[in-house]
């Protein structure tokens, strides 16, 4: 009962569950919506504790990817998969094969890619059963890892936020804190040390924090520092959810902006609150969105690298609009932005429903 309770709330075109008892492969697609075009967006593997909280994360994440490919400007819907099983423990080839023959059965509606518990040599074995995969190695004619162009991306947030809270073209005189030195991050911190900046860095990884102190002279900062430093930018580039009730009392910055996926834990209360402490926030998946730009020239077979920085440049307009917006409406900018999203879509269906007129 409660999966149909899940259902009844939720404004997907369609969502499927799969069930294969050879390989016992369990997994949910929900496609969101595909009035811009084929619905793309990761496969995540991992245990669930139960069913409903695995259809709860897909209906979440496949809306989630919906909004960020149309403010991204992308002729592409939301879609999410969940295959319920243990990466480590349970993945196998045929596993990832029935996956791609579930893919199949959704005729073109569905797109996948990389998530949490999936790797680029998977979605080779996914490529096998099925065309309706990106986020492949260069080996394969893919481009291989995406997060060049999430730095990208997050480099040139950073500057629209900069140019709309300080009214300056570039980042010198500027201190950062950047939290998470993985793919995203460390690339991050190469842009921003271009700059005559103060560049904080922290990780639970020593080696990231050393190579960063070495090659960038960065300043480590611990756990416990990293909310209360005086800095012009917080730069979340590891986990989610570290902007909260919590966290909102104490952070300093003037600015928040980073790659990392569902920064604010409570999207209406969090995002009020940073609106009222005078913070601008640069949305997640406005910021972060380089990576799916990347993925998806390579699935259109339209790959010119050029082509694609400069469609990540486009954030930073889109930032603007959506902070101008933010400030004359005095609306949080992470509610500007869904409703900037659910304006095109909106706009979209329309025509949809013109043309079969
Ligand atoms: P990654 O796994 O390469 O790096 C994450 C880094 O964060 C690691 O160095 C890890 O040690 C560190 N870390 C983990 N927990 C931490 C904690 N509690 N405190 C401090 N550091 C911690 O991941 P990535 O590809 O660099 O992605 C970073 C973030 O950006 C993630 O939230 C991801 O979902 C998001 N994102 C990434 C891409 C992409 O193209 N890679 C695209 C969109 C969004």
């Amino acid at each position: 009962m409660k999966v149909f309770k899940e259902i009844k709330q939720s404004t997907h075109e369609k969502v499927s569950y799969f069930y294969d008892p050879d390989t016992n492969f369990k997994a949910f697609i929900a496609v969101h919506s595909t009035a811009l075009g084929p619905s793309l967006g990761g496969c995540r593997m991992m245990e669930y504790p139960n069913q409903e909280k695995a259809l709860q994360d897909v209906l979440r994440l496949s809306e989630g990817m919906t909004y960020k490919a149309a403010i991204a400007g992308l002729p592409l819907g939301g879609g999410k998969a969940v295959v319920l099983a243990n990466p480590k423990k349970d993945k196998t080839d045929e596993l990832l094969k029935s996956f791609g023959e579930c893919i199949n059965k959704l005729d073109g509606d569905y797109i996948t890619a990389e998530d949490m518990g999936m790797n680029v040599r998977d979605m080779e074995i996914i490529k096998t059963k099925t065309k309706y995969v990106t986020g492949l190695s260069e080996s394969l004619g893919g481009s291989g890892d995406p997060s060049e162009f999430t730095s990208y991306g997050t480099y040139v947030g950073i500057k629209a936020a900069v140019n709309f809270k300080f009214q300056k073209e570039d980042l010198n005189g500027l201190s950062i804190v950047v939290q998470g030195l993985g793919n995203v991050g460390m690339k991050l911190v190469d842009y921003l040390s271009k700059y005559d900046m103060k560049i904080y860095v922290n990780d639970i990884d020593k080696k990231a924090i050393m190579k960063c102190v070495s090659e960038y002279n960065a300043i480590p900062v611990s756990d416990d520092e990293i909310y209360d430093l005086n800095v012009d930018i917080f730069c979340p580039c590891a986990v989610g959810a570290i902007i909260n009730e919590t966290t909102i009392k104490t952070i300093k910055c003037k600015i928040i902006a980073g790659a990392a996926n569902n920064i604010l834990e409570n999207y209406s209360k969090d995002g009020e609150a940073l609106l009222e402490k005078g913070i601008l926030y640069a949305p997640d998946y406005v910021i972060n969105a380089g990576g799916l730009i990347n993925i998806y020239n390579e699935f259109n077979s339209i790959y010119d690298k050029q082509d694609i920085f400069q469609q990540v440049d486009k954030i930073y307009n889109t930032l603007t609009n959506i902070f101008q917006i933010s400030l004359k409406e005095k609306k949080p900018t992470n509610i500007v932005s869904n409703e900037l999203a659910m304006n095109i879509i909106s706009e979209a269906s329309k025509n949809k429903n013109l043309i079969h007129l």
